[in-house]
């Protein structure tokens, strides 16, 4: 062939927009690390035993153009065919309004925002997801709520965890209801299995004689039940209650409009999911899930919690709290794995409320009830008979032998309902029903055909004027009731943006969170109907579209990473690193392994992998990290003869946490096998190896991947994402499946028997269009320019700061992988000045703060990733450097330790306007520190926010509005 081989850089190549750097860039930035081409510096840093040969990836096409790429997604897309869902069972048509659609899921400036963890410069969505909150404990009637679970069966089984911490029963049991969702079902069964719960079942009703039960540590209702059941759960729980029990129950957030709140019903955990809170179903996800407790387990919550404090000048600012609880501090002892979660679709949820108001939820959920009674009127009135009476916006019809013939008749008339057993057909009716539509399903029971059903929506649906008649007020708080008009509610949306720092504004240098560029173009087929409203228990020849573009990708990153199979289904890198494991626990139980339970971790890893662990019924040992920052061969040699008989896995990061490629990766990794362990390689560093080197060449069993770090799909201000679990074929039977699944099989041409790790069959596939779009569109050549470029940022910046900043860890020919961390304990020591004075300080240079105090306190790790360019890589170097020379300035008498740029950063518009300016620096140096910012700046709306106030005065629901006057 004399075509000559692409390249990421060619003018019509996506890769050249991707990567913020040019070739000639890169001849600059070569030379000073004294490299003369990114092959060579790439063979200095990728150690050669793992290196893999030329012509792998040979399942990845040559990169295609951005309309390139767009034909063949809307191609798999016509693939889909979207008909009306009325399945239910936890996902429901909703209507995303169009000011949300724009301005929060298509605008950048929410989407490539980071976790929360920089209060200063998260102002906006943290008070979005206050607004979540606050909109989930009002709905539940419970006090404290978290922002946000995964998913709905997720959130159910971490309520399950919750109560066997909280209970003081030590019983092993928990009962749960019946009438649960099949998908809620599923998850239980597993995930208690993995910590030996004993679950108990049963057909619960009011008269239900929980004594007969036993002792157990909690109980699980679903509130509607799975089958649109409404029925009053009060007295099971109090009698489970009265023997040590906490009650969980899950409840549909639109329902409880209508309906008495779980709180009031005497529930101690409520969890559910927002999803129909204009959050479109996705084919499954995602959406965020919730969780809201009763004071005094606040806690025990897992996950993250926005809280209200204050700044330096007492201004109340909001902020996450009680982070000690998090995996990241707390490692196995962690109150859950959860690390990213689903922050953007919270933050839309909680929009929808605020923009329908109290008013406005209560007329939806009015009207969904008033189209299921108005449906269930007709088909009594025909003779046919319901399962339950009362329900909401789910009815399920006795119709002994025609289940499946009536099913069919509706898919032939763009319905589709769910078949609950050859006796019973299930509807669920939501927000975008029409009449139109009731109508069409009248039809396939059997009526004739346009049979008017008409909606009443005048008088009160059975539901709520029962028994359960909800009498408690909700969303009573002014933020529920002023953003009304499209106007409003547009203006209110851009103010919390303007609040924050994203990547639209500047580069967020985060070490292990790989904050790259989120594509336009990736971005662009997520709102397309054809795979925004698809329902996950859709049949399959509706969703063949995504089931293929499912498998390509699935191909794809099982080539990457030199495994058999890979599973999409895990919500984040979290629920992967629990699903391999689980697949690891599986593997040993097979092979009669059963003592096979202790898990090695490295302690410099990241702070999920000991919480996950735990989880899989595992039990942790720490294996020593060395001065350079590998893994201690010699430790690793005794822990592993000293479990060599209960050794189930060992969990290495590679490239490790510290950013640097481990030379002796073979020999660990051979050491684990010849004593009959597993490995586990953490892939969240991917971005430094892809296209260089594989996990399963070199010894990887099993990992998981970030697709919302190497792969594009956007932070989201603290979730979505997608963590796939990919491994070796032995391990293929145990990976996670699910009963729902449209298919059995996978890449590889193998079927994934496992419990399920989310509530959907593929977890998040409305976003897989986005990796999908990143592979396609860089091709295996562009993915490899991608990694060496990323390579070449981190050792410019590496090698730039060097001289001001020791760059505490590099490999043998003194380079780091795609991230450095610098060492600020000798500045610290030197100056007073802390990682905390400079990250804010960062903030008023125009800055994210890079990665703090991990894998090492007193550090800042450093991650530019390929996407940025040049001169904003020199801006942060200058940046950093000028920093340094304000140390240096303090250290040296010019300004006091207590009143300088660095401790009192960040600096507001405010604090430089106001009043007499006593301070022994000048306006000028407070906020324009280098003269580009007169032009450009990013004003800060807050003080450095006080942590430890707002843990102590816990708030976290909306404050009054007063407290902001
Ligand atoms: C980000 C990260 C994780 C956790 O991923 P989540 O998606 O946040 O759950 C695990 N390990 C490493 C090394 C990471 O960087």
């Amino acid at each position: 062939m004399s075509t000559p081989t692409s390249s990421a850089f060619d003018l019509d190549a996506f890769g050249r927009r991707h990567i913020g750097t040019s070739p000639s860039d890169h001849g600059l930035m070569l030379a000073e690390l004294g490299y003369d081409s990114l092959d060579a510096l790439m063979a200095a840093a990728v150690p050669t035993s793992i290196r893999m040969g030329e012509v792998l990836n040979s399942a990845i096409p040559a990169a295609a153009t951005e309309r390139e790429a767009l034909a063949e997604l809307a191609a798999l897309a016509e693939q889909n065919t979207v008909r009306t869902s009325m399945i239910g069972l936890g996902y429901y048509g909703t209507v995303t309004p169009s000011v949300i659609q724009r301005n929060v899921l298509e605008n950048p400036s929410w989407y490539t925002a980071y976790t929360p963890y920089q209060p200063e410069i998260s102002q906006g969505r943290l008070e979005a997801l206050i607004n979540f909150q606050t909109m989930v404990t009002d709905l539940t009637g419970l006090d404290t709520a978290n922002a946000s679970m995964l998913d709905e069966g997720t959130a159910v089984v971490e309520g399950m965890l919750l109560a066997r911490r909280a209970s003081k029963s030590t019983s092993n049991r928990f009962i749960v209801d019946a009438d649960a969702l099949p998908q809620t079902l599923a998850l239980l069964e597993s995930r208690a299995e993995a910590v030996g719960i004993e679950l108990v079942v049963a057909d619960l009703v009011e008269e239900t004689d929980v004594a007969a039960f036993g002792e157990h540590f909690g109980i699980f209702v679903q509130y509607p039940g799975a089958s649109g059941r409404v029925w009053n759960p009060a007295s099971v729980i109090a009698a489970s209650k009265a023997q040590g029990g906490l009650a969980v129950v899950a409840a549909d957030l639109l329902a409880l409009a209508l309906i008495t709140s779980p709180g009031e019903l005497g529930a101690d955990v409520a969890v559910g999911t927002s999803q129909r809170f204009g959050v479109p179903m996705g084919f499954g996800g995602p959406h965020a899930g919730y969780m809201a407790v009763r004071t005094g387990l606040e806690r025990q919550l897992p996950g993250r919690l926005v809280g209200v404090s204050k700044d330096a000048v007492g201004a109340p600012a909001y902020r996450l709290t009680l982070q000690a609880r998090e995996q990241h501090i707390r490692r196995e002892k962690a109150t859950s794995n959860i690390c990213t979660a689903q922050v953007l679709l919270a933050v839309m949820a909680s929009m929808y409320a605020v923009y329908h108001g109290p008013r406005g939820i209560r007329h939806i959920a009015g009207s969904t009830a008033a189209k299921a009674t108005a449906l269930a009127e007709v088909l009594t009135g025909y003779g046919l008979t319901l399962a339950h009476d009362a329900y909401f916006d789910t009815i399920r019809v006795h119709v002994p032998g025609l289940a499946g013939n009536i099913v069919e008749r509706a898919r032939a008339l763009g319905v589709n309902v769910w078949e609950a057993g050859d006796a019973t057909v299930h509807v669920a009716v939501d927000e975008t029903t029409t009449a139109e539509e009731l109508s069409l399903v009248a039809q396939a029971f059997g009526l004739p055909e346009r049979t008017e059903v008409a909606i009443e929506t005048a008088t009160l649906p059975a539901v709520a004027s029962g028994e359960l008649r909800r009498t408690s007020g909700y969303l009573e708080h002014p933020v529920f009731n002023t953003h009304h008009s499209e106007t409003q509610m547009m203006r209110y949306l851009k103010t919390l943006a303007d609040r924050d720092y994203a990547l639209d504004r500047g580069m967020i240098p985060l070490g292990s969170c790989t904050m790259k560029l989120n594509a336009a173009t990736e971005m662009q087929s997520v709102t397309w109907p054809e795979f925004a409203n698809l329902h996950p228990f859709a049949p399959e020849a509706d969703v063949v579209g995504t089931l293929g573009l499912i498998e390509q990708l699935e191909t794809w990153l099982a080539e990457v990473t030199g495994y058999d199979t890979v599973s999409l289904q895990p919500n984040a890198g979290s629920q992967g690193e629990l699903a391999g494991l689980l697949a690891i626990r599986g593997y040993h139980l097979a092979n009669g392994d059963t003592e096979r339970t202790v898990c090695l971790i490295p302690s410099s890893a990241h702070g999920t992998n000991a919480a996950s662990a735990v989880l899989a019924g595992m039990r942790v040992v720490v294996v020593a990290t060395d001065e350079l920052g590998n893994v201690d061969l010699g430790d690793l040699r005794v822990k592993i003869a000293e479990h060599a008989e209960s050794l189930a896995a060992l969990m290495i990061t590679y490239p490790s946490t510290h950013g640097v490629y481990e030379h002796e990766v073979k020999d660990i990794t051979q050491a684990v096998h010849d004593a009959g362990g597993q490995v586990y390689v953490d892939g969240a560093n991917l971005n430094a190896l892809l296209g260089f080197a594989r996990f399963g060449d070199f010894g990887g069993d099993v990992s998981h991947l970030n697709l919302h770090k190497t792969f594009c799909i956007p932070h989201g201000g603290g979730g979505p994402g997608v963590g796939p679990v990919a491994a070796k074929a032995h391990l293929a039977p145990y990976l996670p499946g699910h009963p729902m699944a449209q298919r059995a099989d996978h890449s590889g041409g193998v079927t994934h028997d496992g419990g399920p790790v989310s509530a959907a069959p593929y977890g998040s596939p409305s976003i897989l269009p986005i990796s999908w779009a990143y592979v396609r569109m860089m091709g295996s050549e562009g993915l490899k320019q991608a990694t060496a470029s990323a390579v070449l940022a981190a050792n410019f910046v590496a090698s730039r700061l060097r001289e001001h900043f020791p760059v505490l860890y590099t490999g043998e020919n003194g380079l780091v992988a795609h991230e450095c961390i610098l060492d600020l304990r000798p500045l610290t020591a030197a100056t007073g000045v802390t990682v905390d004075d400079v990250a804010k300080r960062l903030v008023d240079y125009g800055f994210h703060a890079p990665t703090m105090s991990f894998p090492v306190a007193g550090t800042l790790m450093v991650e530019p990733t390929e996407s940025e360019d040049l001169a904003e890589l020199e801006r942060f170097i200058e940046a950093m450097v000028a920093i340094k020379a304000e140390a240096d300035a303090v250290a040296a008498g010019e300004w006091p330790v207590d009143d300088n740029p660095l401790v009192n950063a960040p600096h507001t518009a405010e604090s430089v306007i106001a009043g007499e300016w006593t301070h022994a620096y000048t306006r000028e140096q407070a906020v324009y520190p280098v003269h580009s910012l007169v032009r450009g700046k990013y004003w800060v709306p807050v003080r450095r926010i006080d942590q430890a106030f707002g843990d102590r005065n816990l708030v976290c629901a909306c404050p009054p509005v007063e407290a902001f006057a």
